[in-house]
């Protein structure tokens, strides 16, 4: 995924709105392009910004991009818990199926 793809999901992810395949090809982006990190930050300062003078809250950009980016970061492991686990499961599955073939094969 180059520069432009990740510049144009900008809105998608401060919407919470990437699917998490996409979600996770960001961050590893972001994690790695100091220039799309630099770039976010400003989108942030942008959008973010004038959301908080609306609120008349006092605004820290970097502590709401951080704690938006150890979100996506807290989805992403859970996913991969979640995946891992399923595929546990499945492995469990598959065992049975074949203990009870083998059951039913030397019966
Ligand atoms: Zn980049």
């Amino acid at each position: 995924m180059n520069c432009k793809e990740i510049e144009k999901m900008f809105p998608l992810f401060q919407e919470d709105a990437l699917s998490t395949k996409e979600l996770r090809k960001f961050m590893a982006h972001i994690d790695t392009c100091e220039e799309c990190k630099e770039e976010l930050a400003i989108y942030y300062l942008i959008n973010e910004g004038m959301l908080s003078l609306e609120d008349g809250n006092a605004f820290d950009l970097q502590k709401v991009m951080d704690s938006h980016m150890e979100r996506a970061k807290a989805h992403l492991r859970l996913r991969r818990t979640l995946q891992s686990a399923i595929y546990g499961l499945e492995g469990l599955v598959v065992a049975a199926i074949f203990v009870i073939l083998a059951l039913i094969a030397f019966q």
